[in-house]
């Protein structure tokens, strides 16, 4: 769905129109933009015009909408507001549309509630009533098939804990290991177990259409369980005459066995650690985000780290120790995205959080890129040592950019891959892409380092790369002496892939 930018009216094209994103590049200490990127959730403490555009004001570069809750109606308000803000304070903000994915839940308990009892056993049964209290209706066919036993069930996001003990017929008996009030309707997770569900509900294929014919920027795919739970919904959208990318929300133990094949696959990743706390246990999940932040870098595609990063802030204005701690170590773990829940979404100090986050993440990369820079090269293992060309413009770009001290490493791009292989070795110069796609603008929003701008650049090679150092100067981006490292593929108007680095010193 490339939206290609019309006005080619006058030889230089290059304006400061669609330079959302950069205002940040107006450093008064000579400290470059944020690299890492803030992705808010939206909902009843965010939804509304003076919030949203604070958090724009603030940082956040990502709305996520939450597709768990929320009406189609309320989700396009949404929409629509993001859209105008963004474009009222020349930033640059992508949707991301957060689908709920397939979930298992109880069915409905007699009474609505019913206390669990620690020790006891308990039968398991296909359904969508409770007919008597001894069985527990799960509404999920393939319970039986699914589920073996020593396998654990959790209730109630992990409150109540059983061991599945035998399995006679479509019955599954457990035993509780922790007990508790059990309530209508409330999910289940089979931690161990690979379930036979659908990538999509029901529910996720309207919601999925939705966000499609409302032009969202990225889809997220929760409790993915396999490569081709990813590959289905590519084909949906596919199917449906659009191109979103898809991040995989890895949350779920059979994901990590698979976090290599998923992410080759998926178009990035999610370290959803709620739900990985639940189905893995809390512990185990700083060495999974790890693991997931790993795989991404070794596919150089982007990775969001979420909940509870600012947790203690939707009651309080101040963040803790803790917090700021493992939020500045998925900025030092070299996360794209740092994510935020229930503390945009619902919490008392929606604004503060952004702020607090990226003044955190100035300040950890602050520090960091006073050091000389370290490229990252856990992708190198993927290309037995055969680089394409663009990769090796890349890295060589990111080289000559730390050795002259160059104030932006700027790409001109059709889609966006250049940009994405020079963020991938992690430069501590800031990357600007230019394209004439709206698409791959809004795309690049998400990517470490990036700013993009929309332009239609792809008419005189020779006109935009005299004019380009000038209309940087113009934009407040550089200065007069300053160094720039220009990308491009030659001749621009064949739309020829990247095949040279061009390094200017502003007049
Ligand atoms: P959720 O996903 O907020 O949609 O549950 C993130 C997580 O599980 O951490
Ligand atoms: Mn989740």
């Amino acid at each position: 769905m490339a939206e290609l930018s019309t006005g080619l009216t006058g030889t230089n094209n290059l304006t400061a129109s669609g330079l959302a994103g950069l205002k940040d590049f107006k450093t008064t200490d000579g400290r470059a933009v944020r690299h890492c990127k803030i992705v808010g959730t939206l909902g009843p403490a965010s939804s509304n015009e003076k919030t949203l555009r604070e958090l724009i004001e603030a940082g956040l570069d990502i709305a996520r909408l939450n597709f768990s809750h929320g009406t189609h109606e309320q989700h396009r308000a949404n929409i629509d507001l993001v859209r105008r803000l963004a474009r009222e304070s020349g930033r640059q903000v992508s949707l991301l549309q957060d689908l709920q994915g397939p979930k298992i839940r109880t069915g409905k308990i007699l009474g609505d509630k019913q206390e669990i009892i620690t020790g006891k056993t308990y039968t398991l049964a296909y359904g969508i009533e409770q007919t008597v209290p001894e069985i527990i209706p799960i509404d999920h066919r393939e319970l039986v098939h699914d589920v073996a036993v020593g396998q654990r069930v959790l209730m109630d996001d992990g409150l109540l804990s059983l061991l599945i003990e035998r399995i006679e017929g479509s019955n599954v008996i457990v035993r509780v290991l922790e007990g508790g009030i059990l309530k209508s309707r409330k999910g289940v997770n089979f931690p161990e177990a690979k379930l036979s569900l659908p990538a999509l509900s029901e529910k996720d294929s309207r919601d999925l259409l939705f966000g499609i014919s409302h032009g969202v920027d990225f889809v997220a795919l929760s409790f993915v369980q396999r490569p081709e739970d990813v590959l289905q919904v590519k084909k949906m959208i596919q199917a449906l005459g659009a191109d979103i990318p898809v991040i995989a929300k890895i949350e779920k133990l059979p994901a990590i066995d698979e976090i290599d094949a998923i992410c080759a696959v998926a178009d990035g990743l999610m370290v959803a650690r709620g739900d990985l706390g639940v189905e893995g246990s809390v512990e185990r999940v700083p060495g999974f985000q790890k693991r997931i932040i790993a795989a991404a870098a070794k596919l150089a595609k982007p990775v969001i780290i979420a909940t509870q990063m600012l947790e203690s802030m939707i009651e309080n204005p101040e963040p803790t120790l803790a917090e700021l701690a493992d939020v500045a170590n998925g900025v030092l773990d070299g996360a794209d995205c740092v994510m935020l829940s229930g503390e945009v979404a619902s919490g008392k100090y929606p604004v503060e959080c952004v702020r607090t986050m990226a003044r955190l993440i100035n300040e950890v990369e602050g520090w960091t890129f006073k050091r000389p820079v370290r490229y990252r090269t856990d992708f190198l293992a993927r290309h037995d040592n055969k680089w394409e060309v663009h990769e090796a413009i890349a890295r060589a770009a990111c080289e000559a950019a730390d050795e002259l001290n160059a104030k932006a490493i700027v790409c001109l791009t059709l889609t966006g891959a250049i940009a994405m292989s020079v963020a991938k070795w992690r430069p501590h110069t800031p990357i600007i892409a230019i394209s004439p796609r709206r698409d791959v603008v809004q795309r690049l929003v998400l990517v470490w380092g990036v700013y993009a701008m929309q332009n239609p650049l792809f008419y005189n090679t020779d006109v935009l790369l005299q004019d380009l150092p000038a209309l940087l100067k113009s934009m407040g981006i550089v200065n007069s002496g300053d160094r720039v490292v220009i990308t491009a593929g030659i001749p621009i108007n064949q739309m020829k892939p990247t095949n040279m680095i061009k390094i200017n010193r502003i007049p």
